[in-house]
């Protein structure tokens, strides 16, 4: 049975910290400023147990020290120096157990945003930073298109029930491309009302599932014949491969 709840806590503008809790204890996700975190233990009477990093973008890994300056806990988190407090650098297919909460995780390495980003996934749960949003993907930074779309593959193939934690709240946004890139696609209007009654309250869009992405996000579509059509439009030629289509889509998406 489970015992924890995932609360989103925000920072910046648009950033989620999620937080693995339970009555007297939590685990966060990407702490990028340490203070919304800190507020919400003492506000709450947490302790904290682990930090989990999924990429070395400050908006992410920002409020590491700072925490770790008040409790000393283990920092999952890649193969990177860039981040320098992490404790436990975690490979593909390597798994650790998460602390006080015994969930099994399992980690995949997920390229394409940054070159050493990582995804967490266990107890059902993905928690995958900027490499998946809802609806969209993340900026390609140090990685190349087909490391993006391997990466996305990857994360599709996951069951189709597990939750989706994003790093930001873009989905509106995302979702307005979504259905320019395919107008026909029944589910997005539905969804986007959905999710625009959400925002008007307040509320996280997040988290998604794999099976809501594979539906609705262009960029886990680009073997369907509407995504290729627009990306082949907006290339002004015939795009054939996966990998091509999705460069054009993201290509567009940042100019959208
Ligand atoms: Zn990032």
């Amino acid at each position: 049975m489970q015992s924890y709840e995932v609360v989103p806590l925000r920072a910046f503008a648009d950033n989620y910290i999620w937080t693995i809790r339970d009555a007297g204890h939590a685990a966060v996700v990407d702490p990028g400023d340490a203070q919304p975190v800190l507020d919400y233990l003492q506000r709450e009477k947490l302790e904290l147990v682990a930090i989990l990093n999924t990429h070395h973008h400050a908006d992410h890994v920002g409020g590491n020290a700072a925490l770790l300056a008040r409790t000393a806990v283990p920092v999952f988190g890649p193969h990177d120096e860039r981040i320098p407090e992490v404790t436990v650098r975690l490979a593909d297919g390597q798994r650790f157990v998460m602390p006080h909460f015994n969930i099994d995780m399992e980690t995949l390495e997920i390229p394409g945003h940054t070159r050493s980003h990582i995804a967490f996934h266990g107890g059902g749960m993905l928690f995958c930073g900027d490499t998946l949003f809802a609806a969209g993907c993340g900026r390609l930074f140090e990685g190349t298109p087909r490391q993006m779309h391997d990466s996305l593959t990857r994360l599709s193939r996951l069951d189709d029930a597990t939750r989706v934690y994003c790093g930001h709240e873009y989905t509106l946004a995302n979702l307005r491309f979504a259905r320019a890139a395919e107008p026909d696609n029944p589910r997005l209007p539905e969804l986007e009302a959905r999710m625009q009654a959400l925002r008007a309250s307040d509320r996280p869009t997040l988290p998604s599932t794999i099976g809501q992405e594979k539906a609705t996000n262009p960029f886990l579509r680009v073997t369907e014949p509407a995504i290729i059509h627009s990306a082949s439009t907006r290339a002004a030629k015939k795009l054939t491969d996966p990998v091509s289509v999705l460069a054009q889509i993201r290509d567009w998406k940042n100019s959208f």
